[in-house]
Order: structure tokens, then sequence, then C-alpha cells
């Protein structure tokens, strides 16, 4: 099975870069050159219209203006603000240290990624930053490895699972050319779809769409996906979305997905590897932390670290807001003119008084748990093809914090892979031990338990990976992705909460009014930004 698998991966990469290459071979419905040309489309008129409406903000360049959290969402919105001239922006951080979800620990020397990891095309604000701070350089990530039978665990690559999910789909299909072009037509289509619903747009929140896109959007990912006969997609989107704890596709509203799965996301990671692009995910080889405090660094931006904000008062006889923050160990207090607040809002209604509208629609978020946990291991017997592992069969399952995702951050940074990794012949980090130091990922909707992960984890690598030894050395349970339902999504939650931004002396940015990544909440404050109309 397995050789058989192989041979007909091979044929397809080949059918698959050939389609990519010669540009003249037509395949029905949507072609690879009608698909390029929607893209380009797609591509050429981004950021050419915006029917977003025109917002206020601060009054004056001189504002006091307190932004709450040094997530990636508060640190980028204070650095647009001092740069666009902003002369009194203070950000209160609750915890002793800058960057919110990007969190990365050093074991080993080797930079261990707790939070944000990934990187793709559609991070341009991201590698811009990156590249204005000297923030390290972007490395290429290799492709995970996918493990699709509990049972019997057989590593495949991403394109071989893809295949399987086709065979499932459409057993008729049985000559790779023609599921080549099959997949391919697919793509095409989303890609039209897209199109024809949004237009094209700046950034990743899309203009409000017509109430009868919103009705054709009351679905699931997954019943969308059916809807337009394009479920062949499923493979490449649970790897682009569920795995990164985006939800399951039969669960999460269908607007989430399209604002996530780009036409130019989802074309690229379904082009195959050529030597100038191994891979068009990225990692950073300092880790996103770095990035966050790199920007307060330079930017010199006025952090409060260690100070949770308590409690935000609206001054009766003027503008202004009164903001009790906690500092070593009393109360502290601070009039400011304008609010920025970051962390998910469900959690900040206790904290903000909200006007009625906001805490209505905040009220409304719900999360899961993504939990990371680092730890070392023996090398398994059963190690994938390369150092990042998705285990489809547990996300399928839906089994309560099950092992989703293994990635082995030094193997990962060095790109080694396939026999190199399979192998095992390398050590695992600078200090030449074959010691393999990595990150799990395990997912759960209910809060989970210490003891419940670790049972889980020993479980994994002792059956699955083939591994012993574990030794946890850090853990992470974190509260994950505030997302709205189908129908709030489908009645458009997300721009209503973007039309009373900056209403009442307060814009309210982070993942919980956009979603959870880092490139989703840049983009976010950048729309804000470009909406603004400042008087001054
Ligand atoms: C395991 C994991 C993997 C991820 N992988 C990726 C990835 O590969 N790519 C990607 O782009 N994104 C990824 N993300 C998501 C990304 O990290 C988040 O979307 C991003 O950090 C959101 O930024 P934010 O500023 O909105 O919120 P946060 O990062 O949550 O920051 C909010 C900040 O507010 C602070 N705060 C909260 N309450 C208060 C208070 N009362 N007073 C003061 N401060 C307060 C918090 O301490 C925190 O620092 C991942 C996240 C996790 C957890």
């Amino acid at each position: 099975m397995r050789a058989v698998m192989a041979t007909l991966s091979t044929a397809v990469i080949c059918v698959l870069t050939v389609c990519c290459i010669h540009t003249g071979m037509v395949i029905g419905f949507s072609s690879v050159d009608e698909t390029r040309s929607l893209l380009e489309q797609y591509n050429a008129h981004e950021g050419s219209h915006s029917s977003f409406p025109k917002i206020k903000g601060p009054k004056s360049k001189h504002d006091k203006i307190a932004i709450i959290g040094a997530g990636p969402a508060g640190i980028h919105m204070a650095y647009k603000l001092k740069a666009a001239g902003y002369t009194n922006v203070t950000i209160f951080e609750m915890k002793s240290f800058i960057g919110g979800k990007s969190v990365t620990r050093y074991h080993r020397r080797v930079p261990h990624e707790m939070g944000t990891v990934y990187a793709q095309p559609d991070y341009t604000e991201i590698y811009r930053l990156v590249k204005e701070f000297d923030a390290g350089r972007i490395l290429p990530m290799p492709s995970p490895t996918v493990w699709i039978n509990k049972e019997h665990p057989t590593p495949l690559s991403n394109l071989q699972s893809n295949l399987q999910i086709l065979a499932s789909l459409r057993p008729d299909i049985t000559n790779v050319t023609v599921a080549a072009v099959y997949i391919q037509q697919a793509i095409g289509k989303y890609v039209g779809l897209h199109s024809q619903m949004f237009g094209s747009y700046e950034g990743e929140l899309m203009p409000r769409p017509s109430s009868v896109v919103l009705s054709q959007l009351n679905m699931t990912f997954l019943e969308f996906l059916k809807f337009h006969d394009i479920e062949v997609l499923k493979g490449l989107i649970v790897s682009a979305m569920t795995a990164q704890g985006y939800g399951h596709i039969d669960e999460i509203s269908a607007l989430y997905g399209m604002m996530w799965v780009t036409p130019r996301f989802l074309t690229a990671v379904a082009t195959p590897p050529s030597p100038e692009v191994k891979s068009v995910v990225k990692i950073l080889s300092k880790g996103f932390q770095f990035l966050w405090s790199e920007i307060a660094r330079q930017f010199n931006l006025n952090v409060k670290l260690s100070s949770p904000v308590r409690q935000v008062m609206r001054l009766k006889h003027s503008d202004g807001f009164y903001v009790k923050y906690w500092k070593c160990g009393r109360l502290h207090g601070a009039m400011f003119d304008f609010i920025i607040t970051s962390p998910t809002m469900k959690f900040m209604s206790n904290v903000i008084n909200f006007d009625p509208k906001a805490q209505e629609l905040f009220s409304r978020t719900f999360n899961y748990y993504y939990t990371t946990t680092l730890a070392d291991t023996d090398y398994g017997a059963n190690r994938g093809l390369s150092p990042q592992d998705y285990f489809t069969f547990n996300i399928n399952s839906k089994e309560e914090s099950s092992v989703w995702v293994h990635r082995d951050s030094y193997s990962s940074l060095k790109y080694i892979t396939d026999a190199n990794y399979t192998s095992g012949m390398y050590p695992d980090g600078p200090d030449g031990l074959y010691t393999q130091s990595s990150v799990y990922y395990q997912f759960s909707k209910e809060r989970p338990s210490r003891q419940t992960l670790t049972r889980k984890l020993k479980d994994h690598i002792l059956n699955v990976e083939k591994a012993t030894n574990l030794k946890i050395k850090d853990r992470m349970i974190w509260n994950y992705f505030p997302r709205y339902s189908v129908s709030d999504m489908a009645m458009g939650i997300l721009w209503d909460i973007f039309d009373i931004q900056g209403e009442h002396g307060i814009w309210y940015i982070g993942s919980s009014v956009s979603f959870e990544s880092v490139k989703s909440v840049v983009d976010y404050n950048n729309l804000l930004l470009r909406q603004f109309v400042c008087n001054n």
C-alpha cells in the first residue's frame, strides 16, 4: 500500500508540477491558467476599494492613549501610532514579558515556539516587520508528515494523504493525471467562488458581504465545500486550518474558513515545492516573541509590565477614562483620553464598563483550549518523514486532549527531512545529544486537567512514536481562538463590531474581534488605522 501511494504521489507531484509550469494546459472549468488569472485579478485589485465605514479615534496626537495588552496586537498598534506621531501611548501588560501568545522558550540553546510559530504568503506585514526590526531569518518549515491510522501508524506526506481523501471520495478516479486535474479544478473553483463572493480587498477581513452572500454562508466550512462539490480540498484545509486549532471543518463557520484560506494561501500550499521555494510555510530563526520584544525595544515603546488593568471607568464630566492597574502589590490609577483594548473582549467585560451594544456582541464569544508541551524523549522507532507530524486520526476522532501535532524544533530550523530525519542520523541540538526536544499540541473543548494531558501525552509517545524517557520541560494551556458561531458570523457580527469602533472612546483590537493569528491582528490594526478619520 505504502509503495503504491509513494508511486502515485510521485506521479502526481510530476503532473501537478507540469500543470503549474506548462501554463498552456487547459483543464476544464478552471485550467491552471484560469486559476492563475483569477488569482492575478485578486492580487491586482487588492486594496483598490473599501466599503468599511470611517471611524473615530484619538482626537489629538497628544491625547493620552492606554493600550491594554502587550501581545502582537497591542505592540503593533503602539508602534503604528508612535510612527504616525502619537506622543503619549502607554501599554499595560499583566504578564512580566512582552508577546502575549507569542512565547518562545529556549531549551538546549534552541528556540521552541510555545505559541505563534508559522507564517505563510499572506503574512506580508509580518515579513516587513521582521526585516525592519532585523528580528532574525525567515526560514522554510518542512511540510508535515500525516498519520491517518492509529492502529497501524504509517507516515504519509501531505500529498499522499490528500490523495487518500480523493480516493475515498471518488474511488472511480484511479488515473493520477485525472486526480491531479481534479484537485486543480477544485482549487480553481474555490478561487472563483471567493472572488465572486467578496471581490478583492486589502488585509484579512473582507468588507461586509451582501446579505445574499451572508445567507449563502450560513453553514459550516465542510457544508460549503460539499455544496460546491469541492470536498476534495478537505485534506488541504484540515492541515491549513483545523490542525492549527481553528476549528473542525464540520463545526467552524464557512466565513472564518474563507477569511483564513485565501486564494493566495490555498494556491500556495497546493503548489509543489521547488529548489527556490522549499516551503511556503515559514518559521523565524529567533522566534516570534523576539520580534515583538524588538519592536518595543527599538521603538522605545512605553510598556508597563506586570501591570494588570483591573478597572477602566468612564469619567462623568468629560470624555476621558480613569484606569486602575495593579503594580508592585498596590493599586495605581491614571487618566487617559482614549482606550485601545486587545485581550479577549468577553473577559474584558469584567474590567471595562462597555456600552450595552458592545457588551451584548462580546458576550457571544466562546473559545476552546490548545495546550503546548515542551518535552524531551529518546528518538522513537516511529519517526515521521519530517520534523513535524499531524495526527489526523486524533484530529478526526475529536477525542479531548489527544495529541494533534508534534514539532521537533531544532530539526525544523535545520530543515532535516526525509531519510535524514527518519533514520535519526543527526543529533537534535547544538549540544550533539540524540535526545529529541519537541513541542506537542493537545486540543480540547473543555479546560483540560494537567493529569489528563500528561496521561494522553505519555500514551501517545509510547504507542504512536514508540519512544521512551518522556521529560516534560514546560507546558502552556491556552484559551484559544475566541470565536463566534456559524449563525452569528452569518449575521455579520464581525462587521457589527467594526461599526462601533471608536464610538465610545474605545478601539477593540486583537484576535477576539478578528481571527487567531498574528497576521490577522496586524491586518485588523491596519484596517482600523486606514478607516480612522483624524481631525488634527
Ligand atoms: C499554541 C499556539 C499556536 C499558535 N500558532 C500560530 C501560528 O503558527 N501563526 C500565527 O500567526 N498565530 C499563531 N497563534 C496565534 C497568535 O499567537 C495569536 O493570534 C496572537 O498572539 C493574538 O494576539 P493578541 O495581541 O490579539 O492577543 P494575545 O497574544 O493573547 O495578547 C493579549 C495580551 O493581553 C494581556 N492581558 C490580558 N488581560 C490583561 C489585563 N487585564 N491587563 C493587562 N494586560 C492584559 C495578556 O497577558 C497578553 O499579553 C498561535 C497561538 C497559540 C496559543
